[in-house]
């Protein structure tokens, strides 16, 4: 943990995070079908009975049509949805703040105390810049979480890009929305892999012992030269056996790569 003040990640003026309440872990992880199972969640929590009898209830029957998840062992619970109509902002929707009163936490998949302890390790390594980069970029509800939970991919990502452009990339660089536009599409590979894929969390794959293993992509079985941005490739699990295509989402870096350098903003930013 940094010493110092702790970058605020999970609400966010303009985006929203429900990684560790189980979001992500689905074998569709596209972003219609999360947004589906959101809205299916806010709807049925919005009629259920304000009470931990209630919202036990309503989240029994909620697992019952809940989508598979990818990894059995790591919770979801049907207790996060849409904080808001327009469904711009996702959150608790069992905390106080939200339920006007009774915390109904304890009818999730973890207990009130947990919930309310825990801080992802992006807490300890982002810095506010960072977060605020992450916010710009992405901006909603669903690509945010994946970005500011997978701190290699943002600072590979960030790191390329300034290879590219020739300088690092600052929050101000961002009000250029040419700029912002082809960085969200650069950070957006991260919803767009195959269904199932892994490469959904990150650099790193569950271990047997439940601790986090580095994937490393084989490039001497492939028969070809490491990739310049093994990195990012690595945190998309573009490792062929995660189901991903290498090559076609090399290309794809390249491309989007490309785009941010050629929307890079003028000297006034
Ligand atoms: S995964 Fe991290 S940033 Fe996201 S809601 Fe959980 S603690 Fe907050
Ligand atoms: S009850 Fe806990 S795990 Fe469930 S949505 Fe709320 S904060 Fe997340």
């Amino acid at each position: 943990m940094t010493a110092g003040r702790v970058v605020q990640l999970c609400q966010r003026r303009t985006a929203s995070c429900g990684a560790c309440c189980g979001l992500y872990n689905t074998h569709q992880h596209g972003r219609e079908r999360v947004q589906e199972e959101l809205r299916r969640r806010t709807r049925a929590l919005a009629r259920a009975e304000k009470s931990v009898a209630g919202f036990r209830e309503a989240a029994a029957r909620l697992a019952e049509g809940a989508p598979e998840p990818l990894f059995p062992l790591v919770r979801v619970c049907p207790l996060l949805g849409y904080l808001d109509a327009a469904e711009t902002r996702l959150g608790c929707l069992a905390h106080p703040l939200v339920t006007g009163g009774p915390d109904l936490r304890e009818a999730g998949v973890y207990d009130v105390v947990t919930c309310e302890a825990f801080l992802c390790p992006s807490h300890a390594f982002l810095g506010e810049e960072e977060a605020d980069i992450a916010e710009a970029a992405t901006g909603d509800a669903i690509l945010y979480g994946l970005v500011v939970t997978d701190v290699p991919f943002l600072r590979a990502v960030l790191g390329a890009v300034a290879a590219e452009a020739g300088a690092r990339v600052e929050r101000r660089h961002l009000d250029h929305a040419p700029f912002r536009e082809a960085l969200r599409d650069l950070l957006a590979l991260k919803e767009e892999l195959e269904p199932g894929s892994e490469g959904l969390y990150g650099a790193f794959k569950p271990g047997r012992d439940g601790g986090d293993v580095p994937r490393t992509i084989d490039y001497q079985a492939l028969d070809r030269r490491r990739s310049p941005w093994d990195q990012i490739l690595l945190c998309v699990g573009a490792d062929p056996r995660s189901g991903n295509d290498l090559d076609l989402l090399e290309a794809e870096v390249r491309r989007r790569l490309e785009a941010c350098a050629a929307a890079w903003p003028l000297a006034s930013f």
